[in-house]
């Protein structure tokens, strides 16, 4: 059987299949059912947030044979064919590769042409921000007087790289990373489609690594899918992704806030067997840390901490063990650590050392239980 990596099959096909972007489609749509259509579109945000997608769909809603929606019909000929990526009218093109004046002046002798079988050509840019200053120049001259059957949608992860001149000319939409919740209601989806059994928080910590990028979160559940097949157990996508057990890092806390030393030391001892990198074990301390300062002053953790099961829990169970200002103390020393661990051949020791520290000091707060 022909495996289809998850991000390619489920690559949004409509403006309401965009995850964490609807301010981008809501605007879009509105666009097109009034009929006013910007020339070109600049289409920012972090990679694999779906600027590329959209794009598609854009290109795909101009030039549906089925006018009647917002939504491309994803049936119709030009559909199907800028979805499988041969449109003679879409063109789609690698400004990193294809970033010299003369690229830019063979796309501009194209222009000059009616579309062939749709109502627009259409030019996606990827990567725009490479093009050099001269091809810059060059797309500006379009882009000042453009054609009406011609439409541009330029996207770049970096647009303080592109030229004011040409920025002012564009309609701009900043894509933003998806909120965990969202990615992993949306993993939820997909892998209850494909019949792979996973828990919420191992699709939680698939969200967290993949850092608001849906693409790098599907390639990670690819990649846990090849190694587990259609059962996914939490320990095998910690291990996967190299990530320590929550275990730890709670114990790790707790015994710095309850001045036991002997209980770091044996979490320390742990994460030496199990292999774990120290300077992996303290990123996610002072994660942890953070997490345990914020659920006590955000309004709903759950959501906006991307909580799942019984962590909450958890986490407010270690920060009733010490004020707001004892954690914070922690943090500090766990940060020194973690900038001291870059450079340093006794990895292990630094954070014996610093959590031994942490584990010997009292607690600053008066109030604070014992
Ligand atoms: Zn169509």
């Amino acid at each position: 059987m022909s495996y289809l990596v998850l991000a390619r099959k489920w690559r949004p096909q409509l403006f309401a299949d965009l995850i964490g972007q609807e301010h981008v489609s809501r605007t879009l749509a509105n666009a097109i059912t009034s009929g006013r259509v910007h020339h070109a579109f600049l289409f920012t945000g972090a990679r694999g947030v779906g600027k590329t997608s959209a794009a598609r769909i854009l290109a795909k809603a101009l030039n549906c044979e089925q006018d009647n929606a917002v939504e491309p019909c994803n049936v119709c000929r030009s559909c199907v064919e800028i979805t499988e990526g041969h449109s003679v009218d879409v063109f789609e093109i690698d400004g990193a590769s294809n970033n010299g004046v003369d690229d830019v002046r063979e796309l501009r002798e194209t222009l000059r042409y009616m579309p062939a079988q749709s109502r627009y050509k259409v030019f996606i840019i990827d990567e725009v921000h490479m093009l050099s200053i001269n091809a810059f120049n060059a797309l500006l001259k379009t882009l000042e007087e453009p054609p009406e059957h011609v439409k541009f949608i330029f996207a770049t992860t970096e647009p303080h790289k592109i030229p004011v001149t040409i920025l002012s000319r564009c309609q701009r939409f900043d894509f933003r990373k998806i909120p965990a919740p969202k990615v992993v209601a949306q993993l939820r989806r997909i892998v209850d489609a494909e019949k792979i059994e996973i828990s919420d928080r191992s699709l939680a910590l698939i969200a967290q690594r993949g850092g608001g990028s849906m693409r790098d979160c599907l390639s990670t559940l690819d990649q846990v899918v090849a190694f587990c097949s259609e059962n996914v157990s939490d320990d095998d996508v910690q291990g996967l992704l190299g990530m320590v057990d929550q275990r730890l890092l709670f114990d790790a806390l707790e015994g710095c806030m309850q001045q036991n030393c002997s209980m770091v030391l044996e979490v320390i001892r742990r994460v030496d067997d199990l292999g774990h990198s120290f300077r992996q074990f303290s990123q996610e301390l002072v994660e942890t840390v953070r997490l345990i300062i914020l659920c006590e002053l955000v309004a709903d953790p759950q959501e906006e901490l991307g909580l799942f099961g019984d962590e909450l829990q958890a986490l407010r169970h270690l920060a009733a063990l010490a004020c707001q200002d004892d954690w914070q103390r922690l943090l500090s020393l766990l940060i020194k650590t973690e900038s001291e661990l870059a450079g340093s051949v006794y990895p292990k020791l630094l954070v014996e050392m610093s959590l031994i520290r942490a584990a010997s000091l009292p607690p600053s707060c008066r109030d604070a239980p014992p």
